[in-house]
């Protein structure tokens, strides 16, 4: 069937949309693939969904050939199930709940765990039914903070979720191994360039975990790369912490005065000028900076939290989003310091002089009660100038494990380009990426939760191990008009492309119209999928919206019709030819046929 854009449902616009902030959001609405329905919550228009069904052919077959199988689970879903895993609470305020008439609780799935795990202990009770591999295409709902850029973070979206099911952890090792080789083939059929890097696993729980990244300067993941090959997320970068180091030279922790020196900057230069070191001059790297954070749990409890870390670090939010996790991580406020009068804005230290004493003030032994934590590199034998938690003054030679002893350790400074590698091969260079897939070993978290057991060999009861693997079909989407759209429009790989070909009729004239029918006709015919511009506009406004569209190819049927040509356009690559009309379909039904 030809889709004519006469009567296609769509428009253009020439105008940005006010909400974009990323070239796929502005160019998926500009080119009238999808339309904002509510705050992160799209519609998809006939050729938004054509891509979007695109993805999920390319998803599905690659599923498929693991011999994983679909199944398909409702987004209304009830609460007993996500109450016995917690995550009714600990999914906190990303979760939409909501009521029946009866004053039933439900939910709107964010992922499902916890009905995959039920569906398979409802029907299968022995070792013989595994390995089993389900998954679903499904739409997924979650109230995000920070909805963003169109498609690339919905509050409603669409995602591939698949679980194993496994009896041991051999055999779910092999099936996160099927799955992750099943990934490279889908991200490299949707064309886009990434990375697989070490993961954090969030929510979820579980151990080993890698995400898919799209390489993209406007993707909200941080991650890093060494020499070597190490790739991680920068939320599971872990630093190798240096060798403990000998204090016995290192005189006993004092007091320095330090007037005005609530920043490090300002520490840095007063104990330069005040006490100076003999061997070179003090480096913010000296100092120890302690930092306070509030965290809110799931179920609304908050707590205070010190980290310390070197003085030219800051605290990564999003680290320490991972590391705290399920809780939310926020700087303190002014009131928070009000309240705890023991914490002394700009001079907080792990200990403190008390009637000439050294005592610990800081860690849930000290009299604050509040939990500290500190950096990989706040080695035992390692001294610090830090805070005193008095105004103007600071302590200097203050020697971790000596002086004070944190509550543990976190490992949430920013990391930076030049750092050395886990891996020890050499720096790390950091990069943007897109998440787009994430795949993970759960274990048996959910199955002994929900107690999904099978007999096993012996006729023994055994816990089923689980993996949960996700892929972002809607944002892939827009992860994809992101790395191919330019300054004039999308730009489809012939994959993903809603039509083949796009054919303008430009110009007027009998002929021309009956050319361009024709042509479409013919390769409509040959399985050829064409979009036909018959629309009474003028060649201008043609040739605009099929750059601002998108589809590969363009044949343009008008002006040198008369000398027996047409001008084939490629999008991608800005090349156009003269082809004679006679031998046009032939080259064009073996450029898309291959
Ligand atoms: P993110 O860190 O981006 O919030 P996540 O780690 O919470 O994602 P998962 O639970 O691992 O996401 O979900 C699997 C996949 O679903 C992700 O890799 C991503 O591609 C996609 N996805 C997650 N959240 C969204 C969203 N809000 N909008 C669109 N796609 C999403
Ligand atoms: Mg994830």
């Amino acid at each position: 069937m030809i889709t004519r854009l006469s009567q296609l449902f769509f428009r253009t616009l020439r105008e940005d949309p006010a909400d974009a902030e990323v070239p796929s959001h502005r160019w998926l609405v500009r080119a009238g693939y999808i339309r904002r329905a509510a705050p992160g919550i799209y519609t998809w228009l006939p050729l938004g969904l054509k891509v979007l069904g695109g993805v999920e052919q390319v998803v599905r077959e690659e599923m498929d050939a693991i011999g994983a199988q679909e199944v398909r689970f409702p987004a209304l879903l009830p609460r007993e199930p996500y109450e016995a895993t917690n995550r009714w609470t600990e999914y906190g305020a990303n979760l939409f709940r909501l009521k029946d008439r009866k004053g039933t609780d439900y939910l709107l799935g964010p992922t499902h765990e916890e009905m995959f795990t039920l569906l398979v202990k409802d029907l299968y009770s022995s070792y013989k039914d595994l390995p089993l591999s389900l998954y679903q295409i499904q739409t997924k709902y979650r109230d995000e903070a920070r909805p963003r850029a169109g498609l690339l973070r919905g509050r409603e979206f669409v995602m591939k979720d698949s679980y194993s099911f496994d009896v041991d952890d051999a055999g779910l090792a092999a099936s996160y191994e099927a799955h992750r080789q099943a990934y490279v083939r889908i991200f490299d059929r949707l064309g886009f360039e990434y990375v697989i890097v070490k993961a954090t696993s969030g929510a979820m729980g579980g151990s080993a975990s890698e995400e898919f990244l799209a390489v993209s300067p406007t993707g909200e993941d941080t991650f890093v790369r060494s020499p070597g090959g190490y790739a991680a997320n920068v939320e599971a970068v872990t630093v190798p912490p240096p060798a403990e180091q000998d204090a016995s030279g290192i005189g006993a922790a004092h007091t320095v005065d330090t007037p005005n020196t609530g920043t490090i900057v300002e520490l840095v230069d007063v104990a330069n000028a005040k006490f100076p070191r003999a061997d070179r001059a003090w480096t913010a790297a000296d100092t120890l900076k302690n930092v306070v954070f509030k965290l809110t749990y799931p179920d609304s409890r908050t707590e205070l939290l010190v980290v310390g870390l070197p003085g030219d670090r800051d605290v990564d939010l999003k680290r320490l989003e991972a590391a705290v996790a399920p809780a939310e991580a926020a700087p303190v406020t002014d009131e928070d310091f009000q309240a705890n009068p023991g914490l002394v804005k700009g001079y907080i230290g792990p200990i403190k002089v008390v009637d000439g004493v050294v005592e610990q003030h800081l860690g849930v032994e000290g009299p604050l009660k509040l939990r500290y934590l500190t950096d990989p590199r706040v080695v035992a034998g390692t001294a610090w100038i830090t805070g005193s938690n008095l105004v103007d003054t600071h302590m200097t030679d203050v020697v971790a494990g000596r002086d004070f002893t944190a509550d543990g350790v976190i490992d949430v400074a920013e990391v930076r380009a030049g750092d050395p590698a886990p891996d020890g091969s050499g720096p790390l260079s950091l990069a943007r990426g897109i998440e787009m897939g994430h795949i993970f070993q759960l274990g048996r978290k959910y199955a002994e939760a929900l107690g999904l057991k099978v007999l096993d060999e012996n006729g023994k009861l055994v816990t089923v191990t689980m993996g949960s693997y996700g892929v972002g079909v809607s944002r892939a989407v827009a992860a994809v008009a992101e790395a191919t759209c330019d300054d004039r429009g999308l730009c489809w790989p012939r994959e993903l492309a809603p039509f083949d070909v796009q054919i303008l009729a430009a110009g007027k004239g009998e002929e021309i119209t009956a050319t361009a029918e024709r042509l479409a006709a013919e390769l409509d015919v040959a399985g050829v999928r064409v979009l036909l511009d018959d629309r009474k506009a003028s060649p201008g406004v043609k040739f605009t919206d099929a750059e601002v569209m998108g589809m590969p190819t363009s044949v343009v049927v008008g002006r040198s019709l008369a000398d027996g040509l047409v001008e084939v356009r490629d999008r991608a690559t800005g090349e156009r030819a003269e082809v004679p009309v006679t031998e046009v379909v032939a080259q064009l039904i073996a450029l898309v046929k291959g």
